[in-house]
């Protein structure tokens, strides 16, 4: 046992000194060399040859390598490929992929189920009259008519309705004094029509501030007509039986708009519902405020489609 513990240990101390003595043997040799023979002189002249033709490669290499690389970024900065993101902020209309629609037995079942019967309603001359108006330039095909009317009475009922229809992908179009002139509430893909016409309440009239908070079913000669008892008026006059809801959604004007402005003018803030139900207030009460997007802007003259006004 003891003899192999003491090889063990001897063993590395002999290559260590092995080792030792070649790296002196080679510094001598350097040191000694004047001059070196002939046949060596040409190998080592061949070998720096070769190492200059090495160095020249590496570098040509990198240079084109950088020179590549430059031009790639190059390229795709200027003109990026498209599962990076997409060529333009704008997509023509013939490239959008159209929706897909669902069948909507499932959204009505459970939209009566949640609404109740009463809010809820298929009769022919009620899906009539939610497709088209005597005053239109463009009229409803036979087919375009909605499956359902109905008849929410709350904010949280329009966004029930529109998580609803949002699930099964229902279309929807909503409605309120049908006064639109341009087909604007022609169901065009069927599904369900939303009558907001049971949101007609005057919430609150703030007099010093000049300002009125309503729901989207008001009417413009109804506000008229209350405001009037306090001194004060509404500019906006568009067709009799207008609402406010659909005056947003045209952005409508009348006789008064040359002095008091268009729609656009005359709203200070919404309460919406987005199309997945989503329920949002785009401003306070105060004029002076200039933050963040203008999204009062952004839905007014929408026509629905980015939003559903609801106060
Ligand atoms: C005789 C006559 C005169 C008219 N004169 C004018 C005029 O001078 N100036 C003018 O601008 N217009 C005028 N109009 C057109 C019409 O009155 C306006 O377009 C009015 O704004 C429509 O309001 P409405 O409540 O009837 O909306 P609707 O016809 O019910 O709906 C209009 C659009 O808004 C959408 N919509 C309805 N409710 C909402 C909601 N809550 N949120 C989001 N979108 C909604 C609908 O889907 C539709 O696309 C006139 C019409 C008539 C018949």
């Amino acid at each position: 046992m003891l003899a192999k513990t003491k090889l063990q240990v001897l063993v590395p101390r002999l290559s260590f000194t092995r080792q030792l003595s070649v790296t002196r043997i080679s510094l001598n040799t350097k040191q000694h060399t004047q001059i070196p023979p002939i046949n060596t002189n040409i190998s080592s002249q061949s070998k720096s040859n070769s190492n200059r033709s090495t160095w020249t490669s590496a570098a040509l290499f990198l240079f084109g390598s950088l020179v590549g690389a430059s031009y790639v970024s190059y390229k795709v900065a200027g003109n990026p490929p498209s599962f990076l993101f997409p060529q333009s902020s704008i997509t023509p209309l013939n490239e959008v992929i159209p929706p897909q629609y669902g069948d909507p037995t499932e959204a009505i079942a459970e939209i009566t189920k949640l609404l109740g019967p009463e809010k809820v309603t298929n009769t022919k001359s009620d899906l009539d009259q939610h497709s088209d108006t005597y005053w239109s330039t463009h009229h409803a095909t036979a087919s375009q008519r909605p499956d359902l009317v109905v008849f929410p009475e709350t904010t949280e009922e329009v966004s029930q309705v529109l998580k609803i229809c949002h699930k099964f992908k229902v279309p929807v179009v909503p409605f309120t004094g049908g006064t639109s002139l341009e087909g604007h509430f022609i169901p065009t893909r069927q599904g369900i029509c939303v009558d907001l016409t049971r949101m007609q309440n005057i919430v609150k009239l703030h007099k010093d501030d000049l300002d009125v908070v309503v729901q989207s079913a008001v009417g413009w000669e109804d506000l008229r007509d209350y405001l009037d008892d306090y001194g004060l008026m509404f500019g906006p006059d568009p067709g009799p039986g207008a609402c406010i809801g659909g005056m947003i959604g045209t952005s409508c004007s009348g006789t008064n708009a040359a002095r008091y402005g268009t729609m656009r003018e005359n709203v200070l803030g919404l309460t919406v519902v987005l199309a997945d139900g989503t329920i949002i207030k785009t401003k306070q009460r105060p004029r002076k405020s200039s933050a963040g997007y203008n999204l009062t802007g952004l839905f007014i003259g929408s026509e629905g489609t980015l939003a559903w006004n609801c106060r």
